[in-house]
């Protein structure tokens, strides 16, 4: 992907909400007695971040995005995190749930009137299209399950795979939640941090019931 191509600001919007939310202290009165020293020090609490996080909010709305390297750019902020894959899959069901909001990611109202098959076969189609429309990720229906598969992942290109890999697992993950009744989890079938050619998520049900 080349330098000018842009990536929709819900992706620097979560991650960075994903930062301010893991670096917000728990309301106890240790953290109150502390907040002075310690914790306005925290990067998610900074009024650089308050100041990006509305920018991104606006652009957003607007439906404007960023450039590739800034999304790399603010994927990378992410990575050096001692609490990286907590904040990555924070950040990656934000951007699920935001994308469905926006882009026709889940069912509403209908959902409830359809049997639980249809209602997972619309759920799917729902959420492949969010996250298409949103991120440019294709989500392929499967009998084994939905999976996605991508070669030049954020997480690639910021130099953190196998960490960033749990913000795809969260979107993927949360996109599908959303949108159908998928109470299951994602396995990260195959890793370019464990030499395959792709990175690959599949969703994996309890139920088994694609
Ligand atoms: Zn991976």
């Amino acid at each position: 992907m080349s330098v000018s191509a842009t990536v929709n600001a819900i992706v620097p919007l979560a991650l960075l909400e994903a930062i301010r939310n893991l670096d917000t202290p728990l309301d106890d009165g240790l953290s109150a007695e502390l907040a002075g020293e310690t914790f306005t020090k925290r990067l998610g609490l900074s009024s650089t971040v308050a100041a990006q996080i509305q920018r991104y909010r606006d652009m957003v709305s607007r439906g404007d995005g960023v450039t590739d390297e800034e999304a790399v750019q603010v994927f990378r902020l992410v990575g050096r995190r001692s609490d990286a894959t907590l904040v990555y899959s924070d950040a990656g069901r934000r951007a699920a749930r935001l994308a469905a909001r926006r882009y026709g990611g889940s069912l509403g109202p209908v959902g409830r009137f359809v049997p639980k098959a249809t209602r997972r076969r619309m759920g799917v189609r729902a959420a492949a299209r969010a996250i298409r429309r949103a991120f440019g990720l294709e989500l392929k229906a499967d009998p084994g399950g939905p999976w996605v598969g991508v070669r030049d992942s954020l997480a690639s290109r910021a130099g953190f795979e196998g960490s960033g890999c749990f913000y795809y697992a969260a979107l993927i993950g949360e996109a599908l939640r959303v949108a159908s009744d998928f109470e299951g989890s994602m396995i990260h079938e195959k890793c370019k941090s464990r030499g395959d050619a792709e990175c690959r998520w599949k969703a994996a049900d309890a139920d088994q019931r694609w």
